[in-house]
Order: C-alpha cells, then structure tokens, then sequence
C-alpha cells in the first residue's frame, strides 16, 4: 500500500448504510426498538434523492374513490408483469396504509381534502375492482413534493430515537465473515470525505439502503449520487444482484434536461400528443389512455417518435398538456413541474405543452432479499437462502414487489413499508448490546486496498471519459426496444469500458474531500453494475415489463417466468467475468386472506 491511513473503530449493533425514505425509516425502527444503530450517508439525509420524489405515495386508503389493498396487490401483481413475488405484494399492499398513517403521525404535511381525509390522486396502472377500472384515487400526496416531506419528518424521528449519524462518510466495502463456508456480514468500511479517515464499524446486522443506480446512463432523472454503491459492495462481496435487465424509463423527463415531470400531472389530467396533435395513447391502451403503466406509455411513445410522429425538426420528442387544467389547481397541486417547465424548457404551463421524452427513472432489480429485508442468495437451504448479517432496502433492494415493471407511487410506499419490516425485523432477532465477535485480523484489507489503487491509480483515462463511454454505452444498447444484435453488442462494449478501468487516472491524491477519488469509487460501482444489466438483458429471451426485446415480443412464461440472478467477479478492471442463474417467482401468498393472481395477457 502507497498511503498511510488512519483506522477509527466503532461498534454498534445496527449499520445503516443510506439515509433516503427507507435507510431512514429503517434506522428510526432500529433505534426505536432500543438498539444502537448508527446511519452512514454520503450526503446530508434530506439531500438523498428521495426528496425529489414528486407524486406520491400509494395506499388504499379509499378516501377519494372506493379502494381495497386487494385491488392495490393485483395492479401491482399486474403492473410487474408477473415477475414480482406475490407474498411480498401481498405484505406491501396489506402494510401500505397503516404505514401512510404512520407518516403522517410523524408529521407529513399531507394535502388534504375538504374533509381533512388525506388528498389521493389517479396514477399509472392503479385501477379499481381489480384491474378492471375505473382508474382508482389511491396516491397520497403532499403537493408534488411528496419525497421532501417525509425525509424531513423520517430525520427528525430518527434523531428522536437517539440513532447517531455518520453524515458526509461514503461506505467502501463490506466486512465478510466466511467461517465455516458461510458467507456472514459483519461490518462495514467507510471513510469520513471531509478529512479523509477510514473507519471501521463493527455490528451485528447492516441494512443497505443505498438507492438506485441510475447514473449507469447517460440522462436519467436521478440524483448524480445515484451511483448503486450498495450493489457494487455485494457483487464485490461474492453475491449476486437480481433481476438487473428491468430498468424503468419514465414517459416524461423534460426532453434535454431528463428533469422529472411526475405521473401525477398525467393523474391530474395531463395528457400526450404527437406532431399531429393526436391523443394517440388512445390507441395503445383504450382504457387507462394516458394512465397506463409506464412501460406501456414509454414504448408507445418511442415508436409514434419512430414512426415519424415526434415533434421538433428531429421528430424526438413528445407533448405533455396541462395548458388545459384551471391554473389555480395546477398552482396548489403541481406547483413544483410548474417551476420545473419554466426553469429547464422555458415553458408556461398554463399556456403551452411541454417537450418530453422516456427518460430512465428507476431500476426494479438489485439486492435480492426477502420482506423481512433479509438479503437471500443460492445456497445451503435452496434458492432463498439467507445471508446471516445483512439486508437490504429500498431502491437498492429486489424484494421483489415491483417485478419487471414498478407502478408509480410504489417506491415510495415500498421504502416505509420494507424499511419497517426491517426494523421489525431486527428488534426480534438482536439482543441490544449483545457481545460481538472479533473481526478477522484482515477485515479492513480489502476495502483500503482498493481505496489505495484508485487513489494512485496514473493511467492514460480520466475517470468522467470513462464515464461518458460507458453511460452512452448503456444508454444506446440497453434502451427502451432492445434487440439480441444491439444487446450483444452492447455486452461487448460494456466489457471494453471495464477493461478500460485499469487504465483509469486519479489526479487528486489528498484525502481531504477528494471528490475525484470518490466519483471514481462510485464509478468502479456502476461499471460492475451496468455489465451485469447488459447481460442480463442479453440473456433474457423475452418481453415482459420493462424488457421489450424486439426478436422476442411476447412473455414467455414457461421458460421465463424467474428472476434472474448475476454475479460479477473482480474490480477496477480486472477480471470482469459474468455468472447468470435464476431464483423462481414465489407463485404463492403470503396468508389466505389474498388469492394467487393467475398469469394473464397484460392491457390496459
Ligand atoms: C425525480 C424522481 C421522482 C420520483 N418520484 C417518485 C414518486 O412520486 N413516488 C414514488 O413512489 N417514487 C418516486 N421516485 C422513486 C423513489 O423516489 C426512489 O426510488 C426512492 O426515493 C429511493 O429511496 P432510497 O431510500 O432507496 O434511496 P435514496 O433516497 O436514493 O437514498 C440513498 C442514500 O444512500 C446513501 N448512500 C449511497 N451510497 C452511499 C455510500 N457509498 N456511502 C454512504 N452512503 C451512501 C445516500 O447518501 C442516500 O442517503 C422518484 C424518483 C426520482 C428520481
């Protein structure tokens, strides 16, 4: 090793790495159950990107239409393309409006209606009498800045509970036990990014709650911190990620700008054009129109662009109206996409149509675990095994409730409902202050290995060009209509980026707030992940949910109805080797109150 550092240990019984909507509401159930739990984040709490969500948060709580949670299971069932385990939505859908209960309680400025009940509005794919429509009012909103209220009030209760924050530290790797040939996790290896220290946290259980990965593209509309941190510790760690092909373009990201225009402008009475003012949502899905699932309104959108019909002198773009709906309630209900549209397209809502286009929003894979949060593997007791020490949550997580294809509105509800499973899951399995083993002499080597490669790393490419290729990579192959030519050349590409990381270039050799070094970490953290979605992509013979393949259009569920699961070995470069399995589909509820939704034809 080139470089000196300093290691600072710390002991807790809970870790929680990400203080979004569900490492938050994790640490808060944590704490409250009287463990010591510490939270890890890389940007201060309410700076997670969870406090751009707009829309809302989706519960059947029935206030502005009739609602039942068995309705909200089968559109979510539905919406994922039967590729979501359905105990899972079964514990989301039941869980969902106790949680929203508790968010309020806990001081979410929800809107409300006349009554004072909780304002709901429509969204994509949620509909009533299940699945048969009218659409259903089932997304709990504060305005369109749902996400910045609840991280405000899930901080303050977490600090509430005494849980500490270990704010400004970027997490590096996992400490893994691996006695008798079991894979354990034991702690975690951080480094404060304002003075450079390394720190070592020993606990019982460490939750990731890292987010999405988003920035594996070139435009998406998630944070530039969105860079799947978690996901890269796992897959360094030996374990697969689940499910990575299904990556959500959302219908409308400001074109230019991928800035977000939430669904709920759409739910409010928005609709799309195309250059020759046609509704054409009409055509594509007769009755939810404009409501239907994101991955349906994206494709429709991308081949009436590749038939000719987009607007501008490229043809790559399309309308979203709201010019028509009363400028009082676009001002109370959507002030936020009000200001958006002014600020990065320069329009007037109130008078004229926005320039949109499919913009990649959300990634449905990742850590593969199970409700309680639990992160499972293939292993001794089949393809649910679990891996003692470890869970996950939230966006970083595949739990999976949201399948091939997430409804809008359920992360948000998904990050309170499995952040609190996790912390009820932690209560009943941890004793408060139980002694620990030793770590292993070697559990910081790893970690501080990599962190010194990188930060002497003098090749001939610099970190952002690398960047740049891969993102465009992705961004080109792995698009909303994949096809087995672009997808297998995509592979390719993806694996030249890697190799191309042993040839990066670190200029900034400090370790006083060295934003070089960091973006690099975190893109040794994307390249592993935008590998295994290339190949995941590649090796899924298909369509289903977000996954359109245009040599395969149809769902096979036969030979395709399982998760996939994919293992990426090496580091910084080297090796680069790809492993694909499967984990099958829990086919089954979780209790009897809820029926098996049988697989059928998808239309909305
Ligand atoms: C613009 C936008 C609007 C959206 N609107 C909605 C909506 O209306 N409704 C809805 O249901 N969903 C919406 N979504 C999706 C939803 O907001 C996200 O999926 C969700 O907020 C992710 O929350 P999270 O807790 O998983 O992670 P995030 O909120 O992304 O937080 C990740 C946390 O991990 C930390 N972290 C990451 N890496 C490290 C590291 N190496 N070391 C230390 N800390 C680390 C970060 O500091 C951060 O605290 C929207 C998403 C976007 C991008």
């Amino acid at each position: 090793m080139k470089g000196a550092y300093q290691i600072i240990d710390h002991m807790y019984d809970v870790i929680v790495v990400g203080a979004g909507g569900s490492g938050l509401r994790a640490t808060m159930g944590a704490a409250e159950a009287g463990l010591r739990t510490a939270n890890i984040s890389k940007v201060f709490p309410t700076r997670s990107h969870t406090v751009a969500a707009q829309g809302g948060i989706a519960a059947s709580l029935g206030n502005n239409t009739p609602d039942h949670w068995s309705w909200h299971m089968y559109d979510t069932v539905k919406g994922a393309d039967w590729l979501g385990d359905q105990d899972a939505i079964e514990y989301l859908a039941r869980e969902a409006p106790q949680a929203v209960y508790e968010l309020e309680h806990a001081g979410v400025p929800f809107s409300r209606n006349e009554d004072g009940t909780i304002y709901q509005r429509p969204f994509g794919g949620h509909m009533q009498n299940m699945g048969d429509g009218p659409p259903v009012q089932r997304t709990c909103a504060a305005a369109d800045r749902t996400g910045h209220a609840m991280l405000h009030a899930l901080y303050q209760q977490s600090l509430k509970y005494d849980a500490d924050f270990f704010i400004e530290y970027f997490a590096l790797d996992l400490i893994m036990s691996e006695a008798g040939g079991e894979k354990k996790c034991v702690g975690v290896m951080a480094m404060c990014l304002d003075d450079g220290t390394i720190h070592r946290f020993r606990a019982q259980s460490v939750v990731l709650a890292t987010g999405g990965y988003g920035r594996c593209y070139f435009t998406a509309t998630s944070a530039h911190t969105c860079t799947g941190d978690g996901g890269g510790m796992v897959l360094r760690a030996g374990l697969p990620l689940q499910d990575m092909e299904f990556v959500q373009f959302h219908p409308t990201g400001i074109y230019g700008a991928g800035v977000l225009i939430t669904e709920g402008a759409r739910g409010e009475g928005g609709y799309l054009t195309n250059s020759e003012g046609e509704r054409f949502m009409e055509r594509y899905a007769p009755s939810a129109k404009d409501l239907a699932s994101r991955d349906v309104v994206s494709r429709s959108m991308a081949l009436e662009m590749r038939e000719g019909r987009g607007h501008g002198p490229e043809g790559d773009h399309i309308h979203l109206h709201l010019d028509h709906i009363d400028p009082d309630v676009l001002a109370q209900r959507l002030p936020g996409i009000t200001e958006s549209g002014k600020i990065f397209a320069g329009v007037d809502l109130t008078r004229q149509a926005l320039p949109v286009t499919p913009t990649v929003h959300y990634n449905m894979g990742g850590i593969p675990c199970n409700y309680h949060g639990q992160v499972v593997t293939l292993g001794k007791d089949g393809p649910d095994t679990v891996v003692p020490g470890l869970y996950a949550v939230g966006e970083a997580a595949c739990v999976s409730v949201h399948g091939a294809n997430r409804l809008g509105s359920n992360s948000l509800i998904d990050l309170v409902v499995f952040g609190r499973a996790t912390g009820l899951h932690l209560k009943e399995n941890l004793k408060a202050g139980a002694s620990q083993p030793e770590l292993p002499g070697d559990s910081s080597d790893f970690a501080l290995g990599r962190v010194d490669h990188f930060r002497y790393a003098q090749g001939g490419s610099p970190t952002a060009a690398i960047r740049a290729d891969m993102q465009k990579a992705m961004q080109a192959h792995a698009a909303v209509f994949r096809d087995s030519k672009l997808m297998d050349e995509g592979v390719e590409k993806l694996a030249q980026q890697n190799k191309r990381m042993e040839d990066i270039h670190v200029t900034d050799q400090s370790l006083i707030w060295n934003s070089d070094l960091i973006e690099t970490l975190e893109l040794d953290n994307l390249m592993a992940q935008a590998n295994v979605t290339m190949a995941s992509a590649a090796n899924r013979k298909e369509s289903r949910g977000a996954h359109a393949h245009e040599d395969f259009p149809d769902r096979n569920d036969k030979e395709w109805m399982k998760h996939t699961v994919a293992w990426f070995e090496g580091w910084g470069g080297q090796n680069g080797n790809i492993k694909i399995d499967y984990r099958p589909v829990h086919e089954y509820t979780l209790t009897e109150d809820a029926t098996y939704i049988e697989p059928k034809a998808r239309v909305y």
